[in-house]
């Protein structure tokens, strides 16, 4: 475990054992649609708008997408060309406004930084990096994209790790979410409906972030050396609004073990001991 990433702490602090099964024991992940094709249309459209004279290839990009989901792409109707192409035209002023004020300074580049000295480090990539033409201050940019409304408080700590990664006082949030008839059969009339959010990190929550991540970082250290990687059932089993990908082989609940409680019992030990 010499890197972590948000989706790798945040999937172990939901549950331990969903986090073994997919980073330690590398069982299949099923990445829904939605996931593939923010990831190989949106994400590509929209970093190309801080790249002027870029323009994207959306039928390429949409080829990325079909080849990867198949046959789900069919079942999939609101996740259309038209709404790459409408979230496109959307943030392209969001973008052209924050390429007046500032240069960019990477388009989804990983940086890494030490959550202790000397041991895990931790990767943060934000989809775009601003650095302020007066200033030279950072600011990542993140677009989050659901057929859901998006949830920002959901990826708050990933802002602030984003934060952190930029040594920035602030994080920039673009979400694209869905506008018009959801109806499966009108899918033509979908727009993407999009809105920015600049969130001010202070240096409160970056000190929160930092004690949370290493204390999460120790427990998962503890879970590896004794490879006991406690399940959080039933309630992390539905999250994310499905069943888990694991709950056939994890038999939920049938082994929650007490790692965590232990650890917890260990700090009181210690506490009552000084
Ligand atoms: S089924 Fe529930 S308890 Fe088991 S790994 Fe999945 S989320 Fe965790």
């Amino acid at each position: 475990m010499s890197h972590l990433s948000f989706t790798q702490v945040s999937l172990f602090q939901l549950c331990p054992r969903r986090y073994s099964y997919r980073y330690r024991e590398h069982l299949k992940d099923t990445v829904g649609a939605e996931a593939v094709y923010s990831r190989e249309v949106l994400h590509p459209a929209l970093a190309s708008l801080y790249l002027p004279g870029v323009a994207p290839d959306f039928p390429e990009l949409w080829r990325h997408y079909t080849d990867e989901v198949g046959e789900m792409a069919i079942t999939k109707p609101l996740l259309s060309l038209s709404l790459a192409q409408s979230a496109y035209t959307r943030c392209a002023p969001l973008a052209a406004a924050d390429l007046e004020t500032y240069d960019v300074d990477g388009i989804e580049q990983e940086r890494h930084f030490w959550l202790a000295p000397g041991g895990v480090s931790f990767i943060a990539k934000p989809d775009v990096v601003l650095r302020h033409k007066e200033t030279g201050d950072l600011l990542s940019v993140d677009f989050k994209f659901s057929t859901r409304d998006p949830f920002l408080p959901s990826f708050h700590s990933q802002f602030v790790s984003q934060a952190i990664a930029c040594e920035a006082s602030a994080a920039c949030v673009i979400t694209i979410g869905i506008a018009g008839s959801r109806a499966r059969n009108a899918a033509e009339n979908v727009r993407a409906e999009v809105s920015r959010t600049l969130l001010l990190i202070s240096q409160d929550q970056k000190s929160e972030w930092f004690a949370e991540a290493a204390l999460t970082a120790r427990i998962m250290a503890q879970c590896d050396a004794e490879q006991v990687w406690p399940k959080v059932a039933p309630g992390a089993c539905m999250a994310f609004g499905r069943p888990c990908e694991w709950l056939d082989l994890c038999e939920q609940g049938a082994l929650r073990v007490t790692t965590i409680a232990r650890m917890q019992q260990d700090v009181r030990a210690k506490k009552e001991a000084a």
